[in-house]
Order: C-alpha cells, then sequence, then structure tokens
C-alpha cells in the first residue's frame, strides 16, 4: 500500500492523471502498432483442426475465436491422412472445412487454405497453406504431394520437428529428403513453436537453412481451454511483418521470412525482425525532475499485447526499482531514474528478457524518447 501511495504522488506531482488514460483495452486482442517506418505487424496462426480431421469443433468455432484473438487470418490445416472422424463426418471434399469456415468468417479474419499433410518421418508432417485445391494432396506419393502444393503457390513448413514420436530424444534435425527439399525452395519455414511446445533447434535450422520462424497452435480443441486465455495466456502464433494486410502481401512475407514467433509471451526470431516488434511497442516518455534532486521521473509504455520481461544494463539503474521491469500489455510503468540524466541525456539499455533471437540469445537495444 505504501508504494500505491507514493506511486499516485508521483502521478499528481508530474500531472499525469490517470483519468487520462484510454478505457482499458482487451488484452486478448492482438493488436500491434505500426512499426517506425509503416509497416504491419500482423498475427496470423497457420495451423488448426476442426471435426473434419482430429479436431474437437466444427470450423466456425475456430472463426469465432480468431475473432477474439483480433487475428488478422487463420489457416485451415486439416490433415489429409488422418481421418479419425471419417465413420461420423465423411469427408470426400478436403475443401469442405475451408469453405465452411470462409463463409462465416466475412471480411472480419481472412481465411487461408491449407493441408497438413501427415506422414511418417521423412518428412514428418507439413503444411501446405495458400493452396487452391486441398483434394489434389490426396496422392500416394509425398513428393508429389509437396510438389503439387508448391504448383498451387502454397507456402509450405515442417510441422513440430521436434516432436517426441518422431524424434524421442525431442531434437530437431534434417533428413536427406527435407534438406532436398529446401535445397529446391520447396519447403519454406519451420515451426519452432506449437502449441504448448518451443525447439531451439527448430530455430537452429531455420536460422541456418534461410527458413521463415513460425508459431502455431496446432489447436485440436478450444483456444480458451488450451492455452489459457482467461489468466493471460495467449495461443502461439505468428507476427507477419507485411507491408499490407492482404493475403499476396501476407504470403510473400512469409516467404521472405519476416517473421516472429509470438509463443508464451516470449518473441522469437531473427534479432532485425524482433527488435522491430519491440520498438513499435515500446515508448519511452521523459517526465519531469523529483523536486530537489536530479533523479529523472519517466514512463515507459506497451502499446502492443505482449507482456515485456526487460533487464536493465549497468551503468544505468532506477530509483523506485530493481532491474528487471515488466511492461503489461496495452499498459505502462511509471519508473525513476537515477544519476543525474535530463529528459535530453535520457537513454536505457535493456536486454529483452522475453526474447530469443538464436538458441540461448537475446535482444538487446537502447531506447530513448522520441525526439519532439
Ligand atoms: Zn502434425
Ligand atoms: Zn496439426
Amino acid at each position: 500500500m505504501r508504494g500505491l501511495a507514493a506511486g499516485i504522488l508521483v502521478w499528481v506531482a508530474f500531472g499525469w492523471s490517470a483519468g487520462a488514460h484510454e478505457a482499458a483495452r482487451n488484452p486478448r486482442l492482438m493488436d500491434f502498432p505500426a512499426t517506425a517506418s509503416g509497416g504491419l505487424i500482423l498475427p496470423v496462426d497457420l495451423h488448426t483442426h476442426s471435426v473434419f480431421s482430429d479436431g474437437s469443433v466444427w470450423p466456425d468455432i475456430r472463426v469465432q475465436e480468431a475473432k477474439r484473438d483480433g487475428l488478422t487470418a487463420m489457416a485451415v490445416t486439416e490433415h489429409i491422412e488422418y481421418q479419425p472422424h471419417a465413420a461420423d463426418i465423411p469427408h470426400p471434399d478436403r475443401n469442405r472445412s475451408f469453405k465452411l469456415a470462409s463463409d462465416v468468417a466475412k471480411s472480419d479474419v481472412l481465411i487461408i487454405a491449407g493441408a497438413e499433410i501427415t506422414r511418417d518421418m521423412p518428412p514428418g508432417h507439413i503444411n501446405a497453406v495458400f493452396i487452391t485445391d486441398a483434394n489434389a494432396l490426396k496422392v500416394d506419393n509425398v513428393e508429389v504431394a509437396i510438389r503439387t502444393a508448391n504448383a498451387q503457390g502454397g507456402f509450405l513448413f515442417w510441422n513440430h520437428p521436434y516432436w517426441h514420436r518422431q524424434s524421442p530424444d525431442g531434437i530437431a534435425r534434417l533428413n536427406p529428403l527435407q534438406e532436398r527439399l529446401i535445397a529446391a525452395r520447396l519447403l519454406h519455414g519451420v515451426e519452432v513453436a506449437n502449441g504448448e511446445d518451443y525447439s531451439e533447434s527448430a530455430l537452429r535450422i531455420a536460422l541456418d537453412n534461410n527458413l521463415a520462424i513460425l508459431g502455431t497452435s496446432d489447436i485440436h480443441g478450444l483456444i480458451d481451454w488450451d492455452f489459457d486465455v482467461a489468466n493471460g495466456g495467449h495461443r502461439a502464433v505468428t507476427l507477419v511483418l507485411a507491408p499490407t494486410r492482404t493475403p499476396a502481401a501476407i504470403r510473400d512475407t512469409l516467404r521472405a521470412g519476416r517473421t516472429v514467433a509470438w509463443f508464451k509471451q516470449t518473441l522469437i526470431g531473427r534479432p532485425a525482425h524482433v527488435e522491430e516488434v519491440v520498438r513499435a511497442s515500446l515508448s519511452l516518455e521523459a517526465g519531469d525532475v523529483v523536486e530537489k534532486s536530479r533523479v529523472l521521473a519517466i514512463k515507459l509504455k506497451n502499446a502492443s499485447p505482449v507482456r515485456y520481461t526487460l533487464r536493465l544494463k549497468a551503468p544505468q539503474a532506477f530509483y523506485n526499482m530493481g532491474d528487471v521491469v515488466v511492461v503489461p500489455p496495452y499498459g505502462e510503468v511509471a519508473l525513476q531514474v537515477t544519476g543525474g540524466v535530463t529528459p535530453q541525456t535520457l537513454q536505457l539499455d535493456f536486454e529483452v528478457l522475453n526474447s530469443i533471437t538464436a538458441p540461448k540469445q537475446t535482444l538487446s537495444l537502447t531506447l530513448k524518447p522520441k525526439a519532439g
């Protein structure tokens, strides 16, 4: 309570009235601000199931969940080969699930046609999205299915490559078939996060082979239950750093590998891409010097749905907090900085603890108040 009272005094003293805040935003909505260069950060889920393969819900529920999460796009990716509900729900037309989802989505969520090519290792499970006809992938030879999906303009990626049922030690390793597919540009991305799982060996493969870094829900049950949304959880998604909000721009951006996976609040991607997301999210505002001192009050604001955990680096230090700062989604933190810095000299060097830019590596960056 003492801390709270002190906080209120600081706000009043510097004229930052609580009443000036926007109404609290729904933290569930994945609404990312534009980047400094005007680019978009689009949350997409490229891996979902319904009763038309081994999922537990009708496709319209998938669409409603996507709307609640504020997804820009969702791919419908039923298993081609694995059809455990076939006795109850015969599935002769493999485009049916996509059609049902598209009919209810209207313009709220882009529905992307896809399929999960579901094979033993190698090559394991491969999602093809932005395809035009899933029925054409029902063929015996997996390489024919992969080439057909590519011929339809598909974006293809390796699903859960670390999966312990196909890699018992939980480590992802490329096999010769996949190496051939990558060399021939028939495989374009890899899941580093799928549902509840993260794989640094998959991230290593993505970085070493110039593949898009992806996070997906691979949802079969309900998003709210599997990801504990009521308690601040979120589905794993891919943030696509696209110039515009169109299917063509999303596909081209995926192919260019301009992506960040967002998984359990952690941003996983190449350093420049993670930095784009962090800089779009966070801003620093200098306030006034605390009366009769050289301690500077500042605010750290977060315009994104990500919960950031930052560690301040030497030689800077806070007056009212330790080195680790949590900045809540669509929220802000009031801080005081020691050492006699001024609004003109203010800069903070942070390690973004909720980031992974390579196995066991995090992003570091310097924040300064926006000019003007
Ligand atoms: Zn799978
Ligand atoms: Zn799946």
